[in-house]
């Protein structure tokens, strides 16, 4: 039987996921590497709650496609429903911090964007965002940063920081919520950092993060493990 998606919480809670909203080009290195500039506003798409993959699922690459990236996020899931949050209130909707794999068809994003058309298929496909258990936010005083990194196959192919965001977790709030209303059990994927690169059928990835904060680093660390299917 087919369920709705849920976040599960390190305390055991569980939220049913709403939309997934994406942020492009959110660290200057990696707009570098895909040839582009940090935008000044936020770069969004979304991908269909239906997208999102638990810890130890199995991500399936549509056969029309032929190069499936990782792309390593810090994850943010919204705890209420809110529209027009200032930046200074952000902090009172988060529910919690995960890490997640925004999968992404290169190709076919590659050809949409060539066309001038939506991301949609690029970025929404079945099982394109896999996401670990979620903190609570309640753990930390402020918004944190963390220290994430994805490996495939045990080598590290991505290793970065949220200091090292553009727009950070609050600005991003303030932004999306003018435009959307979010929804309790939204959550938004801040962008990746740069290292990018393919996938293919049985590679394992590994993604993992932690608090940048010393006191709270051992104790709190994520980790998110997914395969990729063999076609
Ligand atoms: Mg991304």
């Amino acid at each position: 039987m087919m369920t709705r998606p849920y976040f599960t919480f390190t305390d055991g809670s569980m939220l049913e996921a709403g939309t997934v909203y994406g942020i492009g080009k959110n660290y200057a290195a990696h707009a570098r590497e895909m040839g582009g500039d940090v935008p000044e506003a936020p770069m969004v798409f979304i991908k269909p709650p239906a997208a999102l993959l638990p810890d130890g699922g199995i991500v399936v690459r549509p056969a029309f496609s032929h190069n499936l990236h990782h792309e390593v996020e810090m994850v943010v899931v919204i705890g209420e429903d809110c529209a027009d949050v200032p930046a200074c209130d952000a902090q009172s909707v988060i529910a919690g911090y995960g890490v997640g794999l925004d999968m992404t068809l290169r190709d076919v994003q590659h050809a949409a964007k060539q066309a001038g058309a939506p991301w949609a298929v690029a970025k929404g496909f079945r099982t394109s965002a896999p996401v670990s258990r979620i903190l609570p936010a309640s753990l930390f005083t402020h918004i944190p940063d963390f220290e994430f990194e994805v490996s495939v196959n045990n080598s590290v192919r991505q290793k970065s920081t949220t200091v090292l965001m553009e727009h950070n977790v609050a600005s991003l709030i303030a932004y999306l919520s003018t435009v959307f209303t979010l929804r309790k059990g939204d959550c938004i994927f801040t962008g990746t950092p740069e290292g990018v690169g393919e996938v293919i059928g049985g590679d394992v990835l590994t993604a993992s993060m932690k608090p940048c904060e010393e006191t709270l680093a051992g104790v709190h660390m994520l980790t998110l493990s997914v395969r990729v299917a063999a076609l």
